[in-house]
């Protein structure tokens, strides 16, 4: 639940006079000019009363402005970038892996994003290999 009031709460040590900051509820408040959007907590929310947003609900502008933000502003409120979420953390919260379509006229395939390098590198030694034949076979 996203609390904006209370954003600090302190407790009264016993027997003194000193307070102690027990826990913060921090938040940032990202807007694109027409909708305000809260973190805290590791959530993301639309307001108060309402349910934290699933991942694949949170808008694009919101991750934009949010690389904005310092990382310490982001690490109060739990505030994770998608690029610093790890790819198994998206599938499990249904957000697809952009995918890679290689080229390659033999291949086609269509491999996760987090796979294009070593797909890639599969080709290249391939055809060095292929490469390599045809000198000894001439
Ligand atoms: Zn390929």
């Amino acid at each position: 639940m996203l609390t904006l009031s209370k954003v600090h709460n302190y407790k009264r040590i016993p027997d003194t006079l000193e307070v102690e900051l027990v826990d913060e509820n921090h938040y940032i408040r990202l807007s694109d000019g027409y909708k305000s959007l809260f973190a805290q907590n590791g959530e993301v929310y639309s307001g108060e009363d309402s349910p934290p947003l699933k991942y694949s609900e949170i808008p694009n502008w919101f991750w934009n402005l949010a690389r904005g933000c310092s990382v310490d502003g982001r690490k109060r409120v739990g505030l994770v970038l998608p690029e610093e979420k790890g790819q198994a953390q998206l599938r499990k919260e249904g957000v697809e892996e952009e995918k890679y379509e290689c080229p390659e006229p033999e291949c086609l395939a269509s491999v996760p994003m987090s796979k294009k390098g070593i797909h890639i590198a599969r080709h290249t030694k391939e055809k060095k290999r292929l490469a390599k034949k045809e000198i000894v076979n001439k």
